[in-house]
């Protein structure tokens, strides 16, 4: 027997889990008749939710063995949440999904039938469409994955989900990732492996509502460009011997000037202009390295990626969290 453990992120998640759960139990029928060697186990991470998603999850243990579940003390966000679930999860197989149904449980069958028929570590999926989404959240996403992908060697794909299905060997490789600042997107990227992609159209989320506001994602974009490229360090070398060049330039030109025509005192403005552009593009630059020297210093710390505040093997019925 082979075991597939679905991991679930949920950060007050009560309204869409009861949903949730219906699906997979339907696609889990499903790749019981078609994979009769593959058992299942919903391991959910309850990411520090302040409504009923610890007791719901609670609940469904006590009607079904195969839920599992790991709490957090407080919320340490989706990345750590998907990390836990890795690092609990006890499947040959482990998929990762989102509770909203924003990821088909159908397509789950197909996805497994890739690692273990056609031979791929992973099967991973990517919209290719973002209906119902702000056109304008659109447009700032397309621009970070063109973006980071120039930027960065580790191949980041526009449009791709968590979900995705892996073999143990590739969970074990991103376990073995233990940085603090987690880019999962990149992380996959960056690991390697034979992946197969499946596509399909987006899918409005079924209850609750999104966690991510336009200032959360903006931030997670300026995260992940950090994680996985170190370009933005060298910026401030290009924007040097720009600036130098420049300079050099004006020079030349002041110095003819002069002895063509005297010397007037004037440009008095534009010398103020140049001052600020050039003190501004320091700073920003300094910004730059500051982020990156920020991030160092958590990384060095070696905090822990998440604590969890109760788990379904070690849970005696009473929450931990005051
Ligand atoms: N999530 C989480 N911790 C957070 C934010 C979100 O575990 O801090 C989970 C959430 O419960 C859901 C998944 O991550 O299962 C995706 O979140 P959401 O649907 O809000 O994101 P979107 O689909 O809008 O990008
Ligand atoms: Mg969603």
């Amino acid at each position: 027997m082979s075991l597939l453990s679905v991991v679930v992120p949920c950060y007050n998640e009560q309204d869409a889990i009861p949903f949730f759960y219906k699906e997979i139990i339907a696609a889990s029928e499903v790749i019981r008749e078609r994979f009769p060697d593959v058992e299942m186990e919903f391991l959910f991470v309850d990411d520090g939710s302040s409504d009923g998603t610890l007791s719901l999850v609670r609940s469904l243990r006590e009607k079904d063995s195969r839920v599992r579940y790991v709490s957090f003390s407080r919320n340490f966000g989706k990345e750590a949440a998907l990390f836990a679930g890795m690092e609990h999860s006890r499947g040959d197989y482990v998929v990762t999904m989102d509770v909203d149904l924003q990821d088909p449980p159908s397509l789950l069958p197909d996805m497994l039938s890739a690692i273990r028929e056609d031979g791929y570590d992973s099967a991973a999926t990517r919209r290719v469409t973002r209906k119902g989404e702000p056109p304008i959240r659109s447009f700032f996403a397309r621009m970070f994955y063109r973006m980071i992908n120039r930027m960065s060697n580790a191949e980041i794909v526009d449009g791709a989900r968590d979900y995705r299905i892996m073999s143990r060997t590739m969970v074990d490789g991103i376990l073995s990732m233990r940085e603090y600042n987690r880019f999962t997107k990149g992380i996959y990227g960056w690991i390697g492996f034979r992946t197969k992609w499946f596509e399909f159209e987006n899918v409005e989320r079924i209850a609750g509502e999104t966690k991510w506001s336009f200032w959360k994602l903006f931030k997670y974009a300026v995260e992940g460009i950090i994680a996985f490229s170190t370009v933005p360090l060298s910026m401030a070398t290009w924007f040097g011997i720009f600036m130098s060049f420049i300079a050099f330039v004006m020079i030349l030109f002041i110095i003819i000037r002069k002895l063509l025509f005297g010397d007037p005192t004037s440009g008095w403005p534009s010398m103020v202009c140049i001052i600020l552009l050039a003190s501004g593009i320091q700073l920003f630059c300094m910004g730059i390295i500051g982020q990156y020297l920020a991030k160092a210093y958590l990384e060095s710390k070696h905090r822990p990626i998440y604590i969890a505040a109760s788990t379904s093997e070690t849970d005696k019925g009473e929450d931990t969290r005051p």
